[in-house]
């Protein structure tokens, strides 16, 4: 089968050894496609992952073979995300489901960037669901990143009616916005890109480049990985209000000490999704609440290189990695 790797500062299509089961439960599915995230670019940009990795895990996928207890059958088309929290642990104990041992020993494989993958039957049990039928390939590939900002939404624990600013208007911000105006938050959203803030509008979300006046709101959803937005998330917050850390920045150096005291602020972050989190997030998929027709750039497996450069160059909004023709 072909997956892609990472070759040095390449991402390189190549032949893998196929897929077997072995008598083991769970099952192989074969990758329609796969969204390119913005945490793949990360881990290869900074060399987190080393050669030979296979990124990716926003799949959208037919399933193969199956060994399972469940009701999933061969030939069905699924979502899945890439891992599980174990629920007993410290960190499962108190939601901080990203931080688990089990959850980061998880994952599917080899990746997502790969003809075929196999998931075991603790992603059936847990993490997978039939993509609805009224959902595209594409827009169904967003069940996993929208459960990440379903979770940041539910973490930061706003009162309805609250206001909220999505600073970065990326595919993952259109997204928290969509996400926090479906938990009835009143959100608006900024970018420095007014073509950006063009796409947020579109989807009825009041979208600046300049703020107005006297903006201020009780939540801050930190979606861009700016540096110099550090200072925008603090001068809009009202005091006494919540900033939501969302992305890495370059300097990993930020919010001041005393404004936090001061001014009675909360900062905390949100990482990777719960499984009710990713439920919610395709729920909101399904009913339309949330919309993402447009965001989505194809490219086929073969230029899989192209989709990280045009994403690393803020070229595109989001790739979508289309890996068979089915
Ligand atoms: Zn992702
Ligand atoms: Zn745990």
């Amino acid at each position: 089968m072909k997956t892609a790797v990472i070759d040095n500062d390449k991402i390189k299509v190549t032949q893998a050894k196929n897929l077997t089961m072995d008598n083991q439960k769970g099952a192989i599915v074969k990758v329609l496609g796969c969204g390119l995230c913005g945490s793949d670019i990360v881990k290869f940009v900074h060399k987190i992952s080393k050669n030979g990795t296979v990124l990716g895990h926003e799949i959208v996928a037919r399933i193969e073979e199956i060994n399972s207890d469940t009701d999933f059958k061969k030939g069905d088309v699924i979502v899945t995300s890439h891992h599980i929290p174990c629920g007993k642990c410290n960190f499962c104990k108190h939601g901080n489901v990203s931080m688990c041992e089990h959850f980061k020993a998880t994952n599917i494989f080899p990746g997502g960037f790969s003809e075929y993958v196999y998931l075991t039957e603790e992603h059936l049990q847990n993490v997978a669901h039939l993509k609805p039928d009224n959902l595209t390939q594409i827009e169904a590939s967003f069940y996993e990143p929208l459960g990440c900002c379903v979770r940041a939404v539910k973490r930061a624990n706003l009162k309805n009616g609250d206001s909220a600013l999505v600073i970065g208007l990326g595919s993952i911000g259109i997204l928290m916005a969509q996400a926090l105006k479906a938990f009835g938050i009143n959100v608006v959203g900024c970018d420095l890109i007014p073509e950006r803030v063009e796409i947020l509008k579109s989807y009825g979300i009041q979208a600046f480049t300049d703020l107005p006046q006297n903006f201020e709101a009780d939540g801050i959803f930190m979606t861009s990985g700016a540096d110099k937005a550090i200072d925008t998330a603090l001068k809009y917050v009202r005091s006494g209000g919540k900033i939501l850390v969302f992305s890495s920045t370059p300097k990993n150096f930020g919010y001041a000490n005393n404004e936090i005291y001061y001014r009675e602020l909360t900062v905390l972050g949100s990482y990777s999704p719960a499984p009710d989190d990713l439920k919610d997030s395709l729920d909101m998929l399904k009913s339309g609440k949330v919309k993402v027709s447009g965001l989505s750039t194809v490219y086929r497996f073969n230029d899989i290189e192209q989709a990280f450069e045009d994403t690393m160059a803020n070229k595109i909004m989001k790739a979508y990695i289309k890996i068979s023709d089915d």
